[in-house]
């Protein structure tokens, strides 16, 4: 097994980071690199200029509009993203609706939804979770019933990452509560935001900002055309979606950043040099096993179970670095710079994001898969248990 990148694929490389050097706004660099959150137009404006390229879908293959990477091409090109740093093409389009409605969508779906959805002329949300439905999604108990030519939605959904910025929602809807198994009773459907009875509240976390929601739907008329696969066979699209989510999921880059700014901080501090150290041999061994999974995908778009491993290391990794850089930060820490505030002279101003991000990123944990499931998965899978 060679871990090593190829002339071609080191060159790609330089040519992904010469183009975020020369392409990515420098108010969204500068925000990326504080730890601040864009703005909505600052996200969209940047998936625009990546689509210009044909690099905004890096996930899709090439009939799909996407530009047919390979596996490590992928990888590079998240990598430098998570580095540089620059935001990541918008994962509900990008990540999760765009590849389903490739593989199941209808052609006039794919007409009408694939292009808008890599440009975000229309904005996605994920509308799965609810209230006693998360690990256990297939306990969802919003329901869809025909009437003429649509479908009559009911329910409540909650923690819709990003809904008010959104223009659709992707659903699981139970249209089958009789069914012998409840997955084989759920349908997935695509929703316009805009329809009557919807309603979409706020849910501040932790960290003070606004990004979750709840989605109320009331009575909403969602025509027979917007579902996608048959009825009722919604829990296959949903564990296709599922997995491409793990996708790069390590996000080794952004704790790569994260310790480069523990160092800036640290200065001659060996206790700090030293929790640095031990959390960069662990991120290279992340790496190493990442490079492995890659090495062995090649070819294959299937999803490797290993992917568990990158997921809870990745997130325990970040956590680990982002709690040393609240220590390095100290009580500076505490002067918390908003999202929007205007950037002042100061050259510390930054230090100020650094708790919102350490307390928002305990949800990490939690979203795509909960480091509890992804151990049971890893038990399973990997190491014959159970
Ligand atoms: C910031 C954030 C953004 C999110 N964005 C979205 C979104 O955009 N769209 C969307 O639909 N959902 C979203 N979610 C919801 C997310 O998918 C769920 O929170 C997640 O699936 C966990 O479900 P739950 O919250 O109901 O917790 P539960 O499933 O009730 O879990 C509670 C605890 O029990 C543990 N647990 C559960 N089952 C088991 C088991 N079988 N074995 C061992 N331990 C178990 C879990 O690990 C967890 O620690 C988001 C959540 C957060 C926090």
């Amino acid at each position: 097994m060679d871990l090593r990148f190829t002339a071609e694929e080191e060159a790609f490389r330089r040519e992904v980071r010469a183009f975020i050097r020369d392409n990515l706004d420098p108010v969204t660099h500068r925000k990326m690199v504080d730890g601040r959150v864009p703005t909505k137009d600052e996200i969209v404006a940047w998936q625009r200029a990546l689509n210009r390229r044909g690099w905004a879908t890096p996930s899709w293959p090439k009939e799909a509009g996407g530009p047919g990477f390979s596996a490590a091409e992928r990888y590079i090109f998240l990598d430098e993203l998570h580095q540089a740093p620059a935001p990541e093409p918008l994962s509900f389009n990008v990540g999760m609706i765009g590849p389903v409605i490739h593989a199941f969508g209808t052609s006039a779906q794919k007409e009408r939804f694939l292009a808008a959805t890599a440009n975000i002329d229309i904005w996605w949300a994920q509308g799965f979770s609810e209230q006693s439905a998360g690990s256990d999604l297939a306990a969802l108990r919003t329901t869809a019933r025909r009437e003429g030519d649509a479908y009559v939605v009911d329910g409540h959904k909650l923690w819709q990452g990003m809904a008010h910025h959104a223009d659709w929602m992707f659903t699981l809807v139970r249209t089958d509560p009789g069914a012998p198994k409840r997955q084989m009773g759920i349908s997935f459907l695509l929703i316009d935001l805009r329809s009557p009875g919807i309603t979409i509240r706020p849910i501040v976390t932790l960290d003070g900002r606004h990004e979750v929601n709840e989605v109320f739907l009331d009575e909403v008329r969602v025509p027979l055309d917007c579902l996608v696969g048959a009825e009722n066979a919604g829990w296959d699209v949903t564990k296709f979606l599922l997995s491409n989510e793990r996708t790069g999921i390590a996000r080794i880059g952004m704790t790569k950043h994260l310790i480069r700014r523990v160092k800036r901080l640290a200065g001659t501090d060996e206790a700090m040099m030293r929790k640095a150290a031990a959390i960069e041999a662990e991120l290279k061994i992340l790496e190493i096993t990442q490079l492995r999974i890659l090495d062995a995908q090649q070819g294959s778009n299937t999803p490797d179970p290993r992917s568990s491993v990158l997921k809870l290391k990745g997130v325990e990794l970040r956590q680990a670095a982002s709690e040393l850089l609240l220590e390095a930060a100290g009580p500076k820490a505490l002067e918390v710079v908003g999202d929007d505030e205007p950037f002042g002279s100061g050259d510390d101003e930054w230090l100020g994001t650094i708790m919102p991000n350490y307390a928002i990123l305990r949800a990490a944990s939690i979203y795509g898969g909960s480091s509890e499931v992804q151990k049971t998965i890893v038990a399973k899978t990997l190491l014959g248990l159970g």
